[in-house]
């Protein structure tokens, strides 16, 4: 079992070494997976409106390059630390193999709590950020994105940041950035959308009708958000949103309109952050809504379960009450190793991170490519085209479960693996 003391990174490295074993993998081999190529470290030190300074910790990890340049997201968060940074940049290696685009894994952090900055102490951070790690970054280096509490206005302005710093111009440098400064159409919504995409897949392969299924999302932020309104306008029955603030529930359904009307428009930033939250009681007149908490979220009667917001969530203290038949997980790293075995124990089919929520790094290839090429593809393009390499991802990952009889989290790490394991062979890493 696992011990106590996991962590993110021992979390990561319990499903490798399960996928390592089964592919009988050299020592040599298994070596590659064990730790990032490169950590970087730094303190942003920004200097507040009230004159005081914070010293923020502040990490770049970048995991793995062999089949392209280091891509993955900058969350702010206090609880973010370099043992979850690399983690996370595990998973982003993984991840951009099972769908097969041209980059490798990174990611990066800044321990803060930004819900208590203001939006020009956000854009300082954003800033310091760039100053410390522009060495490390660039177009055909390693490219952040958005994750949790970042978002386009913060990559505008980190690019902007990095093109003054170096002196350049570099739209390819970051994704994820607003239309109006390099931005892609639908990278906004892409994340949830590859989700959908996978998910009704998926249900008409099982032939179950939309308009009998209920679902519950736990984070209504970029992912859960977009996600809600997607399975909402498909005819799903949404019957249960959260955020960080606490959760309702409605047996009936719950229109994801009208919570995104009292949560406020998603994506905004400092001081905006806590305006309006799904639970905020006063302004929540609606009928037959129950408040419940995000312990009590994963425990409701459902069809579909779907992780949104932090890791670590469906655990081995709550894996048994979970009633859902299906987990899509859209948040990285939500289950634990020994909640998956619970899981598979029940029958409950979990889609893996590393396939459910790489349609947001798909469309920032898109966005990658796009600022590369100077062209600007089309809402029916970026749709299609995402539509069309998230399912191939899905359909190799539903190959090697059948012909290994496993997990698709372990079918996933499984195809990843070998991708990134093929790359290094002929570069000769090996
Ligand atoms: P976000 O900041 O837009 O939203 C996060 C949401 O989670 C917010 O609604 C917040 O209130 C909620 N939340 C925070 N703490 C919570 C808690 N303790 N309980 C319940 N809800 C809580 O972030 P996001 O971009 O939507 O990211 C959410 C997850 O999806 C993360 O795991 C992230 O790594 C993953 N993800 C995001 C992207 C992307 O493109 N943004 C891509 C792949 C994966």
């Amino acid at each position: 079992s696992v011990p106590m003391s996991s962590t993110p990174y021992t979390r990561y490295k319990d499903t490798m070494h399960a996928v390592v074993r089964k592919l009988k993998l050299s020592d040599a081999e298994k070596a590659l997976f064990e730790e990032p190529q490169f950590i970087h470290k730094d303190t942003l030190k920004i200097t507040k409106e009230d004159g005081s300074t914070l010293e923020l910790p502040a990490f770049r990890v970048q995991f793995n390059n062999a089949r392209g340049p280091f891509k993955g997201g900058i969350r702010f968060h206090p609880l973010a630390d370099e043992d979850e940074v690399k983690a996370l940049a595990a998973l982003m290696a993984i991840k951009t193999a099972v769908v097969n685009i041209p980059f490798g894994g990174g990611k990066g952090g800044v321990q803060c709590n930004p819900k208590e900055l203001t939006k020009g102490e956000v854009q300082e951070v954003a800033r310091a950020y760039i100053r410390a790690f522009q060495d490390h970054i660039g177009p055909d280096i390693d490219c952040p994105a958005p994750d949790v509490n970042t978002n386009s206005a913060i990559m505008a302005w980190m690019r902007d940041e990095y093109e003054k710093q170096t002196n350049s111009y570099s739209p390819a440098m970051i994704t994820g950035k607003p239309l109006s400064y390099g931005g892609s159409i639908g990278r906004d919504t892409a994340t949830a959308r590859g989700g959908f995409f996978i998910l009704q897949e998926m249900m008409d392969r099982e032939a179950l009708d939309p308009g009998e299924l209920t679902v519950v999302i736990q984070g209504f932020g970029n992912a859960g958000a977009h996600m809600a309104h997607f399975l909402h306008d498909a005819g799903y029955t949404v019957v249960a949103v959260s955020d960080s603030q606490g959760g309702v529930y409605s047996s009936e359904g719950i229109d994801p309109v009208r919570i995104q009307k009292y949560k406020g428009k998603t994506g905004s930033v400092a001081g905006e952050y806590c305006e309006g939250s799904v639970c905020d009681i006063d302004r929540m007149k609606m009928d037959n809504v129950k408040h419940i908490t995000n312990e009590e979220i994963l425990e409701l009667p459902c069809d579909i379960l779907i992780p949104a917001a932090l890791d670590n969530v469906i655990t081995a203290k709550n894996a048994d009450k979970v009633q859902a038949k299906y987990i899509l997980e859209l948040a990285n790293g939500p289950t634990t190793p020994e909640a998956d075995a619970i899981l598979e124990k029940k029958g409950v089919h979990v889609i893996p991170d590393v396939l459910a929520n790489a349609g947001g790094v798909t469309v920032s290839y898109f966005e990658w490519t796009q600022g590369r090429s100077g062209e600007q593809w089309t809402e029916e393009q970026v749709d299609s085209e995402l539509k069309r390499v998230i399912l191939e991802g899905y359909k190799a990952v539903r190959r090697e479960a059948r012909r290994e009889q496993v997990s698709y989290r372990h079918a996933a790490f499984s195809v990843g693996l070998k991708r990134m394991l093929a790359a290094m062979r002929v570069r000769g890493w090996l």
